[in-house]
């Protein structure tokens, strides 16, 4: 099968773990071990990946400084890409036998520049603050903050992903039996002037967006989106959690009120949208469950003749960080 596999934060990173170069391999190292298991079940993987903690963390970087030489969000996600890029595709060299045809692209995204997204940030990135760090920073550099968790990040305008700009060239790679991992931390976002031109502009798009689009555009036969959890919960840590085993698309939007913006939201969003573009199947689960999900045996599947909403019995194990640790954004200060 040819599978496009978004890699999520956990992937890369396990929550609540500093951003230390050793936890970052140790993570990615990993993630490289589930996905050649899947190369080596004879699946052809297109993989991208999030950012959001690394673009944060260059920010940060950036602003250390002259101010003259402070780089844009556009440039930092082309960063992150390379750094997230390099790093997978190094582990999954390290996974395969010497020499198999893995190639990172450093790939954009066309986004509108009249997206209501820029005015309304929505995508937490970078490390989080405790409340009086984050005022400060907030008023330092007029920073939207928003509640994450136990602390509090900063959030960046993420508007939705109309096209891959390189998508033509990706295409030959794969179709040539390249493992391409492209569209990192959702593309760096440009969009074309009145002239066509393309030019950066600053945000962070989502990256299981931008996945979704490209598992359409690659004529992907399942899109995988791999996160900490074992998959989408309705209630999610309330007293009626349950874990949804398989849905159509129908029914999972007729939920979408319960899934929360910017973390299971979007991928809710991406899945069905993928599914309902292009009536092949996708899949939300945990990266240690990745040939399991493949299987059709864990996660939650979003099937194009799914119908309503099943659950997985017996329960599979709770999330790992259980509760709802996000606050809508509306919370800003
Ligand atoms: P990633 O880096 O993989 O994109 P996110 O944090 O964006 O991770 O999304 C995964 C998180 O979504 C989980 O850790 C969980 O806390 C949260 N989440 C919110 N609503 C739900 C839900 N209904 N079911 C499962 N997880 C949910
Ligand atoms: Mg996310």
């Amino acid at each position: 099968m040819r599978i496009v596999v978004a890699l999520g934060g956990n992937a890369l990173l396990r929550k609540g773990e500093p951003l230390s170069m050793e936890n970052q391999q140790k993570a990615i190292a990993g993630a490289a071990r589930s996905l050649a298991d899947a190369i080596y079940a004879g699946h052809h993987l297109v993989i991208t990946h999030g950012n959001g903690p690394q673009v944060g963390l260059l920010a940060l970087q950036s602003l250390a400084g002259p101010q003259e030489s402070m780089l844009p969000l556009d440039v930092l996600g082309a960063e992150s890409e390379g750094w997230i890029g390099y790093e997978l595709e190094l582990a999954l060299r390290n996974a395969l036998p010497e020499g198999a045809a893995v190639v990172t692209v450093v790939t954009q995204t066309l986004v509108d520049a009249n997206d209501p997204a820029f005015a309304a940030p929505t995508k937490p990135i970078g490390p989080v603050y405790e409340e009086a760090i984050a005022r400060g920073l907030a008023t330092e550099h007029q920073w939207p903050m928003v509640k994450d968790g136990h602390g509090w990040r900063r959030v960046v305008a993420s508007p939705k992903p109309l096209g891959i700009v390189e998508i033509a060239s990706i295409k030959r790679l794969i179709n040539t039996g390249v493992t391409v991992i492209c569209a990192g931390g959702g593309g760096i976002p440009v969009r074309a002037g009145a002239d066509g031109k393309l030019a950066g502009v600053e945000a962070v798009v989502d990256k299981d967006l931008t996945g979704a689009l490209l598992a359409k555009q690659a004529e992907a036969d399942l899109f995988i989106m791999l996160t900490d959890v074992a998959g989408v919960y309705l209630d999610y840590g309330g007293k009626e959690q349950r874990a949804i085993a398989s849905s159509g698309p129908k029914d999972m939007i007729a939920h979408a009120a319960g899934f929360r913006a910017g973390s299971m939201g979007p991928k809710v969003e991406a899945a069905c949208a993928f599914v309902q573009e292009t009536g092949q199947s996708a899949a939300i689960g945990a990266l240690s469950d990745l040939a399991d999900i493949i299987a059709g045996r864990r996660g939650t599947l979003i099937l194009p003749n799914g119908g309503k909403i099943s659950f997985h019995y017996p329960e599979p194990e709770q999330p790992r960080h259980g509760g709802i640790t996000e606050i809508p954004p509306e919370k800003h200060f």
